[in-house]
């Protein structure tokens, strides 16, 4: 196995489970080879990392935060030298092709870019409120705190939290997913070599006993989740129950609203690429299309521009054989039901890697509302197309997904584009735009059941996450005047 078996990282250190080991196998999507061995760390092993994380945060709380972002500086141009060697990484343990898991530390360059302007906006604000009072508000961080990932993006997510937690004077624990915890280990060892302080920041893998262990462990003050619904909510209810903060954000189901007078081209390859880039496993992906009347020019298009894709080259394999068997069983069950397949990814097939999760992307019409491929987050390289008559009609489909992550409209119209824009029931809505992701300084995150707890992970919105205001209120003038303030 080429990586080997994995272990934690605490307190600046490599360390192996505490209490025997019990392992999973790490492996590559289109290979189905085993990569590495992914401890199954338990309660005592949360336990440590805390231990490592609270007696690095007086000293790095103590730092003023222009030094502590000269580490993500460090970082940064880190992440720049081995963009190469991490997104192999990426690639081996996701999937992803080049093109993709490049894009992915990129992503993370641009997170780590902000977090070093944390000094110019999280600096706090002071005022005179009456005469010789003053009161001024500083931003002090939580404390210890944890990250729990997902699967998708190994990289990029982790990164939404680390360089603005730490930054802002916290110490953090990451429990990356377990299904792709290599990339884990890699962000440990550049954060080490960028400078930050042994115990500010620990990996400890696993699956859902450190996560319980987590939600669990008085020691922690807060932490963010991102993965499917299912286990934000067990997430969420947890940590707040424990009085933690929590932000947990869960699945999707994405919609994008095509109107016939929307540019055949751009919406096209936009919306492909939408559906199918990392193999459709992006909770920002488009799920389903709700076409507006005359619209087979542009789905003519898409499913040309769809064909056209090469799996193994273009689109790489879903995470799982499991998750690639629950993907051909939403197609199959639609298209019992009377949906009509238009592009087929069922049988994808790379020669040379025929033990590989691959899956081609599939689109298919005719698709009604009460299907469960029209409801269900699918998490596979697949767009289902409902017919609308009109737009309203067509909002009234999107507004009843519980979810609320992305929505997007393809039109050249301003004013339908706004009228798309002010009904759309989602946190991040988009005019031609496939993928509607906020850069930076912009946050992420989105609404109803794509994310419960208040505030976004990303950006401005997570300053709040990762820190508490001190509100301090001083009088150094002796002649003020008392009043009911005094
Ligand atoms: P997942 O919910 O299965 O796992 C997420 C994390 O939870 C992992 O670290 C995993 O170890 C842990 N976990 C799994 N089962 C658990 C349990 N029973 N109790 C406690 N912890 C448990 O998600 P995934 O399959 O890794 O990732 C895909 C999902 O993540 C999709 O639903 C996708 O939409 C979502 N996602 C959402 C966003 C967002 O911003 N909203 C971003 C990326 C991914």
């Amino acid at each position: 196995m080429k990586y080997g078996e994995l272990l934690n990282y605490v307190g600046g250190a490599y360390v192996p489970p505490m209490t025997g080991r019990r392992d999973l196998d790490v492996s590559d999507p289109r290979t189905g080879d085993a990569i590495a061995r992914a401890p199954l760390s338990q309660a005592t092993d949360v336990d440590a990392a805390v231990c490592a994380a609270k007696a690095a945060f007086p000293a790095w709380s103590a730092m003023p935060i222009k030094e502590r972002v000269q580490v993500f500086y460090r970082y940064k141009a880190l992440l720049e030298q081995r963009i190469d060697e991490l997104s192999a990484v990426i690639t081996e343990e996701n999937g992803k092709v080049v093109g993709e898991a490049r894009a992915e530390v990129l992503k993370a360059i641009e997170l780590t870019e902000f977090a070093c302007s944390l000094p110019q906006i999280a600096s706090g604000e002071v005022l005179e409120v009456s005469r010789g009072v003053e009161c001024r508000i500083e931003r002090v961080p939580m404390g210890v705190v944890a990250s729990i990932a997902p699967f998708n993006f190994p990289v990029m997510v982790p990164n939404w939290t680390i360089p603005n937690a730490i930054a802002l004077g916290n110490c953090m624990i990451l429990k990356p997913s377990e299904q792709v915890p290599i990339s884990a280990s890699r962000i440990a060892d550049l954060l080490r070599e960028a400078g930050l302080p042994s115990g500010v920041f620990q990996v400890v893998h696993g699956g859902q006993e450190a996560v319980e262990a987590i939600c669990d462990h008085p020691g922690i003050a807060a932490v963010s989740f991102v993965g499917s619904t299912r286990i934000a909510k067990v997430v969420y209810r947890r940590a707040t129950s424990n009085l933690k903060r929590c932000l947990a954000l869960g699945g999707a189901k994405n919609h994008l609203i095509v109107m016939p007078d929307a540019d055949r081209e751009m919406a096209a390859t936009n919306i492909v690429a939408s559906m199918s880039g990392c193999a459709g496993q992006r909770c920002m992906a488009a799920s389903v299309m709700v076409a507006v009347s005359a619209t087979d020019h542009i789905i003519d298009r898409m499913a040309d521009v769809a064909r056209a894709m090469v799996p193994g080259r273009d689109i790489g394999p879903v995470i799982s054989a499991e998750a690639r068997d629950r993907i051909t069983r939403y197609i199959d069950e639609a298209e019992q039901l009377g949906a009509k397949v238009i592009v087929d990814g069922r049988d994808a097939r790379v020669p040379g890697s025929e033990n590989g999760y691959y899956l081609g992307p599939t689109i298919i019409d005719h698709v009604t509302p009460d299907m469960r491929i029209a409801q269900e987050e699918v998490f596979g390289p697949v767009l289902v197309i409902i017919r609308a008559p009109d737009v309203d009609r067509a909002l009234e489909i999107e507004n009843a997904s519980p979810y609320g992550n992305a929505a997007s409209v393809f039109t050249e119209s301003g004013g339908v584009a706004r009228y798309v824009m002010e009904r759309a029931n989602a946190g991040m809505v988009g005019v031609n735009v496939g993928v509607p992701v906020p850069r930076e300084p912009f946050s992420f995150g989105g609404w109803n059941e794509s994310r419960f707890g208040v505030g976004d992970i990303t950006g401005r919105g997570s300053i709040e996450f990762w820190s508490q205001s001190r509100k301090m209120t001083t009088k150094w003038n002796r002649e003020a005047g008392r009043d009911w303030m005094s």
